[in-house]
């Protein structure tokens, strides 16, 4: 009986497996031609000056509308790109479809000049040694300072990365462009690393960010990524701030930058500049002192 059972759960892991790989050649499949054809968009998420409500930045989400399956989002596809190698087709469109914007939001005054474009780069892009001269190449056609963008990298780029990451890093650095670690506090990396790493800042993790008003330990934690990034010069920003608790409790700390629901989720271009130009987001700001 113990046998059938056991053969039983073989059978639905086997069918479950071989569904799960037929989705995800499916997507592979689709996802080389969205790329080809253009079919995949970005959604911008503002990054907020707190004190003031203002955008200070936006963040490039990538958004799929696939013509039978709808809408996909990134979590299931970025990884189908990254083991397939589609992911240094995808991720060049998206910067330079991002950078594009930002020039386009700077000539019509959308935005100001410190405003910012953040954008995710795959630990397989930063392995390409042309990365840093073909990025100054698409910043300069664009007439976009280096400054004014952000490269958000993962924690297992500088735990993992190669010499040749290393020296990528480096040239970006060299550019001007800034580099911040994404999702902090969720990989393996340790103080040491950001020393030994030419990164501008960090983004704390939205698992953090959750229990803050609540969770005496997320305080301490965020606290403690606040006094490290003080110490070594680098900026940080809060992710996923829903309520205006969190909130309060981040401008307490002492954490000046901050993107979450709490003042509006990635949407697409033409409703980031109605909703943001020229405009203080009273909703979230804090309240004045
Ligand atoms: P991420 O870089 O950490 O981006 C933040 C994610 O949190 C986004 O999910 C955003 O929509 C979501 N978010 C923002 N505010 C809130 C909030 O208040 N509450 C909650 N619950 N979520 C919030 P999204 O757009 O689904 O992207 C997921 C991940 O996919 C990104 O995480 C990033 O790692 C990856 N990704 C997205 N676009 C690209 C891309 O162009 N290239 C690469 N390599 N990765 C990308
Ligand atoms: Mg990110
Ligand atoms: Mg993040
Ligand atoms: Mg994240």
């Amino acid at each position: 009986r113990a046998k059938a059972a056991g053969r039983n759960r073989w059978t639905v892991f086997d069918a479950s497996m071989r569904d799960a790989v037929r989705e995800r050649v499916e997507i592979e499949v689709a996802l080389r031609a969205a790329v080809a054809q253009e079919q995949l968009s970005i959604a911008y998420q503002p990054i907020v000056a707190m004190h003031s409500g203002r955008p200070a930045g936006a963040e490039a989400l990538c958004r799929w509308q696939h013509p039978v399956r709808g809408w996909i989002g990134p979590n299931m596809f970025i990884a189908v790109a990254e083991d397939s190698n589609l992911i240094s087709a995808l991720g060049a469109w998206v910067l330079r479809e991002s950078v594009q914007q930002l020039a386009r939001w700077r000539a019509d005054h959308v935005v100001d000049d410190d405003f910012w474009m953040s954008v995710n780069v795959s630990p397989r892009q930063l392995g390409d040694p042309a990365f840093a001269e073909r990025l100054g190449a698409t910043l300069r056609q664009a007439g976009v300072p280096a400054a004014n963008l952000v490269l958000e990298i993962t924690e297992s780029v500088m735990v993992e990365g190669s010499g040749l990451t290393e020296r990528v890093l480096m040239e970006l650095r060299a550019l001007g462009v800034r580099i911040s670690v994404d999702d902090f506090g969720t990989g393996f990396s340790a103080l040491g690393y950001l020393r030994r790493h030419p990164v501008t800042g960090v983004k704390i993790d939205r698992s953090f960010v959750n229990g803050l008003g609540t969770s005496a330990e997320d305080e301490e934690i965020v606290r403690a990524v606040v006094a490290m990034s003080s110490a070594l010069h680098l900026t940080v920003v809060a992710e996923g701030v829903e309520t205006p608790a969190q909130r309060d409790v981040l401008i307490a700390l002492g954490v000046p930058l901050a993107q979450g629901w709490l003042w509006g989720r990635a949407v697409d271009p033409a409703t980031f500049a109605a909703t943001w130009a020229d405009r203080v987001a009273l909703s979230g700001a804090a309240p004045a002192d």
